[in-house]
């Protein structure tokens, strides 16, 4: 590694050499194919030309939740390494099996965010969990990851941290996702590893499997600059410093179809909504035995069923408990009318009611 005139060092990565103030892409081989032809971790290296920390921003672990691939594009055009203090690792599609088969598992029908550490000689998701650490966690000392919901399922952008960090509140914030929740660690997953080794990492959820949400892009691309600005690494963006407090939860709820039938829904994602409000009702294939659904808690919208099509107990709402609910809806707003408002393209259309029933 050889000093540069500004102090800092280039970057090696999978034999790799990144002079200071370059973007590389890089193909890190991960296992042999059915084809004989290797199959890639694909990185693109954004080093910047002053010294600073080492962060990754990555998407589809699950392989259908490819909004954080738009996000990270974005992301790609903006950061210039001439201006970049450290270096900023993009993963767009690191589950790159089940990306190409718009599946969230790999083909041998493991979950990657179930998979770490994984091994080198593991299975494949194994493999590529090992891959993932070998490469990118464990050069890190911040990383954040992007999911979607389910298929058939969208999520208001939002932010998930571990529990009991302050220094995970603080970077949440800095983020400003409307949405803020502490939620427990799931054996496997790549947030138990990187709390294991000390690396803080948040998780976006956002948007809906196998498809791009403006609103949902917005917020991770402005989410994460404004991370970047925060501890040192970019400028900050003048343009988003009035974004709202994102409101925060630890508890949230599920309502299930209480019949199988066909819904007709009444609130969405980033509604406020109180208990004994009305949700949704579900009838028969006729509009007969209609139910209703009302919400169990005062709180959030933070996610809700696209499909209307449902078997009972299908979960068709997911309600965040909030303090302060009568301020809540105050800062959703502004979160994505600032975030909204600051792009470039000018105001765009929220595509929450996309698949509104009526
Ligand atoms: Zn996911």
């Amino acid at each position: 590694m050889g000093e540069s005139v500004e102090g800092a060092v280039e970057f090696e990565i999978g034999g790799e050499i990144v002079p200071p103030g370059e973007r590389r892409i890089v193909a890190i081989p991960v296992s042999q194919q059915v084809s004989g032809l290797s199959a890639n971790l694909a990185l693109q290296v954004v080093h910047g030309a002053q010294p600073g920390p080492v962060v990754f921003v990555s998407g589809a672990i699950h392989g259908d939740e490819i909004i954080g691939t738009a996000v990270i594009q974005r992301l790609s055009a903006r950061l210039d390494p001439q201006r970049l203090a450290g270096t900023v690792i993009l993963a767009p599609a690191v589950n790159i099996f089940g990306f190409l088969q718009h599946s969230r598992y790999l083909p041998d029908r493991r979950d990657l965010n179930r998979s770490f550490p994984g091994s080198r000689k593991g299975s494949l998701a194994g493999q590529l969990a090992w891959t993932f650490l070998e490469h990118v966690i464990g050069r890190c000392s911040l990383g954040i990851d992007i999911h979607s919901a389910a298929i058939h399922r969208y999520n208001l952008p939002q932010i998930r941290i571990a529990a009991g960090s302050p220094y995970l509140v603080e970077l949440a914030m800095a983020f400003g996702a409307p949405v803020i929740i502490e939620s427990p660690l799931r054996d496997g997953s790549m947030r138990a590893l990187a709390q294991g080794r000390e690396v803080p990492m948040l998780l976006m959820e956002a948007g809906e499997a196998l498809r791009f949400d403006r609103l949902s892009i917005d917020i991770g691309v402005s989410g994460v600059c404004r991370v970047l600005a925060h501890i040192g690494m970019i400028e900050a963006d003048d343009g988003l410093s009035h974004v709202g407090i994102p409101a925060r939860a630890n508890k949230s709820s599920w309502v299930r179809a209480p019949r199988g039938g066909v819904t007709h829904r009444e609130r969405k994602s980033g509604d406020i909504v109180h208990k004994g409000d009305l949700l949704a009702t579900v009838g028969g294939l006729f509009g007969e035995g209609p139910m209703e659904m009302v919400s169990p808690i005062d709180g959030i919208i933070i996610g809700h069923a696209t499909l209307p099509v449902v078997n009972q107990g299908d979960a068709l709402f997911h309600i965040a408990e909030v303090a302060q609910l009568e301020h809540a809806g105050e800062r959703i707003g502004s979160i994505t009318e600032a975030i909204l408002a600051s792009e470039p393209e000018g105001p765009a259309q929220p595509l929450m009611d996309e698949d509104e029933v009526i």
